[in-house]
């Protein structure tokens, strides 16, 4: 007969601070930190981008905080003393960090200064996963980025997210604060802010409005179903070695006009009527600064952590097209009630 001793079989949940829990690949974070077991704080100010979801899991908490408020984060990490810190609140827009950069700057760099100090000031051994995108390397013409590529922003929002990862990675030098840095792609799946490509030219479909697109439409983005960039983030956060880069890809490059198109497609052969969705088309004036193409070399990730994505491109845009079509009211509501979207 086996007598269990308590004391080396209690099972100790690894706990972990999520900022921007309530944005679009928050969720998805919370959503599989929650199902591996761990113990989640999510801490999100909710901004236009976050939805308060409500996650009645026992092992889950909120708090409706800034991440740049001292006082509160402070409080917060010293109490729940994470093992790990996914930081994935910011502002997200590109178009909307060239009329208004400094909002930018202030929550993607400060905020993220706040909770580096904030761990250094309670001395916790925290490892830090910074979530950040493939648009710090401006843009490439031929070959993928990768982990050796040199930061090129190009944008307001890329040069914010890059002075982020910057100050992570003089953070791991000077105080040796334990990091990880994450790149990824443009993401796409169910429950977006209907303000970027995708759900917007969904949205405009079904309410048959015109959808714009910038320039000649040929500018090339590399998408990555959210779900995939959620699990790769996980696999990280247990498996990445201290203070490395990853770069987070699916190698599914498109022009926007190819996938503006194949959505109008979609509602072509999906919807009982005559109406032509690629009327809607209109071709304007392009994005200042608008970067060509962005393209991920994904090889390290998948050869040391063993992640690899798992949803193609045509699977997860009918996933998505569903999911806006059968939420269309909740998301119809944000385009008409949000100014900033209205006036362009
Ligand atoms: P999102 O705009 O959908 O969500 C951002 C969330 O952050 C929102 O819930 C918002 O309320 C919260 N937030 C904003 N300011 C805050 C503050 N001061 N304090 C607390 N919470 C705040 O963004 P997303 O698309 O889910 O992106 C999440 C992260 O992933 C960002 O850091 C972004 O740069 C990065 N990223 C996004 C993509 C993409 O394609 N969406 C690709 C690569 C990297």
């Amino acid at each position: 007969m086996f007598f269990l001793d308590s004391k080396v079989c209690k099972f100790k949940m690894k706990k972990v601070v999520i900022t921007g829990g309530c944005g679009f690949i928050g969720s998805y974070l919370v959503k599989n930190c929650l199902s591996r077991n761990y113990k989640v704080l999510n801490i999100d100010i909710l901004s236009y981008a976050g939805s308060n979801k409500i996650f009645t899991d026992k092992n889950y908490q909120f708090k409706k905080v800034d991440i740049r408020n001292k006082r509160k984060i402070n409080d917060i990490l010293k109490k729940f003393k994470p093992d790990f810190i996914i930081n994935c609140a910011a502002e997200t827009h590109v178009d909307r960090s060239i009329d208004m950069p400094l909002k930018f700057f202030d929550t993607n760099l400060f905020g993220t200064l706040n909770l580096l100090q904030s761990l250094l000031k309670n001395n916790l051994k925290t490892k830090f996963i910074q979530i950040s995108t493939d648009e710090v390397f401006g843009s490439i013409k031929k070959g993928k980025f990768n982990e050796n590529t040199n930061y090129m922003p190009k944008s307001p929002y890329s040069a914010s997210k890059a002075s982020a990862d910057h100050l992570v990675r003089s953070f791991g030098n000077t105080y040796k604060i334990n990091y990880v840095i994450t790149n990824c792609s443009n993401n796409y799946g169910p429950g977006q802010y209907p303000e970027k490509l995708i759900p917007l030219t969904i949205l405009n479909c079904i309410r048959k409005k015109n959808i714009n697109v910038y320039g000649n439409g040929k500018n090339i983005r590399d998408w990555i179903y959210v779900n995939d960039h959620a699990k790769a983030v996980i696999d990280c956060m247990s498996k990445a070695k201290r203070n490395k880069t990853y770069l987070i890809g699916a190698s599914q490059e498109k022009t926007n006009i190819d996938i503006v198109k194949q959505i109008c497609d979609y509602f072509q052969k999906n919807e009982n009527n005559k109406f032509n969705y690629k009327s809607l088309i209109k071709f304007v004036k392009d994005r200042k600064g608008h970067d060509f193409r962005y393209a991920i070399n994904a090889k390290k990730i998948k050869s040391e952590i063993k992640w690899s994505p798992t949803t193609r491109f045509n699977i997860g845009l009918k996933k998505t097209i569903n999911y806006y079509i059968k939420n269309q009211k909740k998301y119809l509501k944000k385009l008409e009630t949000d100014n900033w979207l209205k006036k362009r």
